[in-house]
């Protein structure tokens, strides 16, 4: 039979269900056992959003995936799980207050994305409940990201403002949704597409302790796009990096490290450093140099997931 191309939209152990996007009509497949075995240290050989030739309702290859992201399979394993591949963003919902948000958090998530080469956009919500009382804290986390190369939509889903801007955001994409539980993920994802309010948000955390995330991962269709939900998930990656590295995925700090007289430059201590001079001059925001110098402070290597 013929070999066809589709997406993954869906992975429930060892059953999958594919769809020739944009066309949006999910069938299901399995995989043959000789593309399982080719499987790296992964715990699942593919994963929602990757791209695969199938045939008569076999999978039988995995093309090369653009990016993905991984998590541990469970607390104490070393295995990677995938969770997504070939994504077009990632949204990371946010919120200032209830609960309060801790940058040094965010600037982690937003560093997973660099590494897994991901763009990254922030959702500010629940701005009716703050903005009010707070303008100069929302100008300032706009200042701070915005500076860094994010873009930031402010939303509520109680006024419903920003959530056009925000499904605008996403037509046409690949999203994967993520955010610290409570900020407003789910309602988010429901505001964009209300069609989705039955399926989102209702999985419980527990849930994601076993072994059996697999079937947790969808893909849906939703306003022109796509998007992928992580639920429970307080944010995703899984990160090994030399030290000396981890400035690079500081986009603000990538811009003006040629400039620096030592290479390399730890960004710390040496003369003539240009990241230094711009937290100085205050075009490289002295909150986000202070996560690069937290993230340094973590023994030699960190490896952490989220
Ligand atoms: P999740 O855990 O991130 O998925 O958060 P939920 O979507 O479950 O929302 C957590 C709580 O915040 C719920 O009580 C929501 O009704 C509330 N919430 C979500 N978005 C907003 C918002 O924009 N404004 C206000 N005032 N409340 C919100
Ligand atoms: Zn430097």
């Amino acid at each position: 039979m013929e070999e066809r191309i589709a997406t993954v939209v869906k992975n429930a152990g060892s059953h999958y269900l594919l769809s020739e996007l944009p066309a949006w009509e999910p069938f299901p497949a399995v995989l043959r056992g000789k593309v399982r075995l080719q499987k790296s240290s992964a715990t699942n050989p593919v994963a929602v959003g990757d791209q695969v030739k199938y045939s008569d309702g076999v999978i039988t290859e995995i093309l090369p995936r653009r990016n993905y992201v991984i998590r541990k399979s469970t607390n104490l394993s070393r295995q990677a799980h995938i969770i997504a591949a070939n994504l077009d963003q990632a949204v990371i919902a946010v919120s200032l207050y209830f609960p309060e948000i801790k940058l040094p958090f965010l600037d982690r998530i937003l560093l997973t994305c660099e590494v897994y080469k991901i763009p990254a956009l922030i959702a500010l919500n629940k701005v009716d409940l703050y903005r009010g009382e707070a303008p100069e804290a929302v100008d300032e986390f706009r200042r701070i990201y915005e500076g860094a190369g994010y873009k930031v939509i402010e939303t509520s889903c109680k006024t419903g403002e920003g959530i056009d801007e925000l499904r605008k955001a996403c037509s046409g994409k690949l999203s994967l949704f993520s955010g610290e539980s409570g900020v407003g993920k789910s309602s988010l994802i429901k505001a964009i597409d209300p069609s989705l309010a039955p399926k989102i948000g209702q999985i419980s955390l527990a849930h994601l302790q076993g072994k059996h995330t697999t079937s947790l991962y969808e893909m849906y269709k939703a306003a022109d796009g796509y998007l992928i939900d992580s639920p429970g998930l307080r944010g995703f990656g899984l990160v090994d990096l030399e030290k000396e590295e981890i400035a690079k995925y500081f986009p603000e700090m990538l811009r003006v490290a040629d400039e620096c007289r030592f290479v390399p430059c730890t960004h710390t201590h040496e003369p003539g450093c240009a990241v230094k001079a711009a937290v100085e001059a205050g075009t490289i925001s002295a909150e986000r140099y202070n996560s690069y110098l937290g993230m340094l402070e973590e023994d030699g290597k960190f490896r952490k997931s989220f």
